[in-house]
């Protein structure tokens, strides 16, 4: 039987090289492509010449006033050209490279064309000739495996072979209420867009399901909170007062005061559902070791999931620091272990041998079973969905669990994101740190940079150079890195050596070099951002940021927090040129103050005036379609909604909310077996 949830496998001219590239768009199911929805509309409506300006893509609408010529010239180059009238501008039209254009084209008919407009020379440079009927055409994030054209196609083969199965998942009373579109006219509507107000229906109607969706999960953790137990962890205070007694500083009062707090949730038989929120270097992660002590003490597993392999390991590092003195086993479980060792690891953690897990979403796969896992965190809380917490709280009995995120969250959002629940905050520095200072330089003004670099040096502190990484090509990243890398090669020469840090290098190699760097073999580390979530260097008093422009403020923030962790003053130079009003703020901001709750707070309300970056770390989860700050309105509602709906007794056994249901099972079920 066909379903939504069968893989793209079964569409026409999609092998096995198609579905590595749809892959790594997040693609998958038939859900996936048909859910992968254009960014933007380019938009084909046929325009007047004297309403365009100057190099705008366009389509111009005419008729064919000279019959098409073809010329060559250069080595193998062809151009078509006719002229175009247009009421009664005549334009010329120019194709390269596509002679089989003059075959489409004859003299005395009418036509429309794309192209982009030379307005000077009153010529277009025609890209293609298009039927009439579109009007708006769709822009899909690509990748450099799979075209534009080849998404759009697969989209609309699988709309066409699964008509049947797209059912609506928001009920009927909302969609009549909402004046929404049903799913059919909705993922039509987005993938082949007809005219303005439908695709703006449909996203709205796209929004709100995500929305709902999103909502629904939330209220089932919570209901299921309010009917299961949770486990009392008893631990031995006596215990856990010695490991924070040994620690090699003293706590903030507001490390004690949110480790009182998790202690005694831990304790109560109620369940723990709690986010610990605390700038970065507030101290987090030994809070996190002390709730994870506490339950060993009590005779059962914890386990640490973070977003990415190098946080893992870092944490894994971390921990193990902190339990050097004791008797405490611990197992980096991640996605490229080989398979012999995973099942050996697998088997301890099964027997209880291994007391504490740490790794990425690995940790969540459905062969991995625990003894008796009392407590679940979850580091950088909102890179995480909802329907992982809850996969992670099935490890157990009943785990309890402690999400921890190092951005502070206007309390509105917080509600709505976060509203099942308790918070803990550490809003306090250890003592004795100095506040960064920060500075906001052009590109024109790099040798300055050099030469503070230089004096650093000279004294003997080391420096983090960041590139920024900008997903759409890895490749040139990667080049702008090895080029910064080997300019201050040249300038340092053998006098301070500097080291390069990349997402291409495996594992142990990054571990190499940073483990390098910590001692002092290298001076600089030039780096993309895969240091963002690094390891502690006290050494490290300079932070350079590449075309900081291109981070989110919440990312630069995170990455200024790398230095200024040892006892000598810190510095965070920020390198750009930024284009705009908006861009020139969000540098200022970053000078002004080292709050991460202020930055956090300016960095949501500049969203939605063109920040396309920097959605990520802004410590809310992530949508598809909508932004849960500008779209804060809907996401309330939905709010609303779902709780009506869980609020009826049966709800689960109700036709009207069938399909609802059986979606965020299938969410769940796809969360379960993701690699
Ligand atoms: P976070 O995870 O909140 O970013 P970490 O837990 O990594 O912060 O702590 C940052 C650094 O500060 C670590 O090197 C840690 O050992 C140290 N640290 C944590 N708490 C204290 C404290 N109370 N006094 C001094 N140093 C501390
Ligand atoms: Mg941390």
């Amino acid at each position: 039987m066909k379903s939504l949830t069968d893989s793209v496998q079964v569409l026409p001219g999609v092998g096995p090289k198609r579905v590595q590239a749809l892959a790594e768009l997040g693609i998958s199911t038939i859900e996936d492509l048909i859910t992968y929805y254009p960014f933007r509309y380019e938009d084909l409506a046929a325009k007047e010449p004297q309403n365009v300006v100057d190099q705008q893509k366009v389509t111009f609408q005419g008729v064919v006033a000279t019959q098409p010529t073809v010329a060559r010239f250069g080595r193998q180059k062809v151009r078509v050209n006719f002229r175009l009238l247009i009421g009664n501008e005549s334009v010329m039209v120019t194709f390269f490279n596509q002679p089989w254009i003059k075959n489409q084209i004859n003299a005395d008919e009418e036509i429309a064309v794309y192209g982009k407009w030379d307005a000077n020379r009153r010529s277009l440079t025609g890209i293609k000739i298009i039927d009439e009927e579109a009007n708006l055409q769709p822009v899909y994030p690509a990748n450099k495996h799979i075209r534009q054209a080849t998404i759009q196609q697969l989209a609309t083969d699988a709309i066409n072979q699964y008509q049947e199965q797209i059912q609506d998942v928001i009920p009927e009373e909302l969609i009549t209420k909402y004046r929404l579109l049903h799913r059919l006219a909705m993922v039509q509507a987005l993938h082949f867009p007809a005219d303005d107000q439908k695709t703006r229906d449909a996203r709205r109607t796209a929004m709100f399901e995500e929305f709902l969706t999103f909502q629904m999960g939330l209220q089932l953790v919570k209901s299921r909170e309010r009917i299961e137990n949770g486990t009392a962890i008893k631990y031995q205070i006596q215990l856990v007062r010695e490991f924070i007694q040994q620690l090699p500083f003293e706590l903030t009062d507001a490390q004690k005061r949110v480790t009182n707090e998790i202690l005694a949730n831990l304790k109560s038989p109620t369940h723990m559902n709690r986010l610990l929120q605390g700038d970065v270097g507030s101290g987090k992660t030994v809070v996190a070791a002390i709730a994870m002590y506490a339950t060993l003490t009590a005779g059962m597993q914890a386990t640490l999931m973070a977003p990415t392999e190098i946080l893992a390991e870092q944490h894994a590092n971390n921990l193990s620091r902190f339990f050097e003195k004791l008797d405490v086993k611990i197992a980096l479980l991640v996605g490229g272990i080989r398979k012999k060792i995973r099942d050996e690891m697998l088997a301890e953690i099964k027997n209880g041998e291994i007391d504490i897990v740490v790794g990425t979403h690995a940790i969540i796969q459905e062969d991995v079973q625990f003894k008796n896992l009392g407590l679940g965190i979850i580091d950088e809380q909102h890179r995480f969905g909802v329907h992982q917490r809850q996969l992670l709280r099935e490890k157990g009995a009943a785990p309890d669990i402690l999400a921890m995120t190092a951005t502070p969250i206007p309390r509105t959002l917080a509600i709505t994101t976060y509203g099942d629940m308790d918070v803990s905050i550490i809003d306090q520095a250890p003592a004795g740190r100095k506040p960064i200072i920060t500075k906001w330089v052009k590109r024109g003004e790099w040798e300055k940079v050099l030469a503070f670099m230089t004096k650093e040096f000279a004294n003997g502190r080391q420096a983090f150079i960041v590139t920024p990484l900008i997903e759409e090509s890895e490749a040139m990243d990667l080049q702008n890195a090895m080029e910064l890398y080997q300019e201050l090669c040249e300038f340092f020469g053998e006098k301070y050596p500097i080291a390069i840090l990349h997402g291409k290098m495996d594992g142990a190699q990054k571990d190499q070099i940073m483990a390098d760097f910590k001692e002092g073999k290298y001076m600089g580390l030039v780096s993309t951002t895969v240091i963002e979530v690094g390891v502690d260097v006290p050494n490290a008093t300079l932070m350079v940021i590449q075309d900081a422009d291109r981070f989110g403020l919440a990312q630069l923030h995170q990455l200024r927090g790398r230095v200024g962790r040892g006892q000598y003053q810190a510095y965070c130079i920020l390198v750009a040129d930024p284009k705009n009003e908006v861009g020139k703020q969000r540098m200022q901001i970053m000078v002004d103050t080292n709050d991460g709750f202020e930055i956090s707070e300016a960095d949501l309300k500049m969203r939605g005036q063109g920040d396309l970056f920097g959605k990520q770390q802004s410590g809310v989860p992530e949508f598809k379609v909508g932004d849960p700050v500008v779209d804060l309105g809907a996401l309330q509602t939905a709010q609303i909604d779902a709780a009506k709906i869980v609020s009826q007794p049966a709800w689960d056994q109700d036709p009207r909310y069938q399909n609802l249901r059986l979606y965020l099972e299938n969410k769940i079920q796809i969360n379960k077996s993701l690699d």
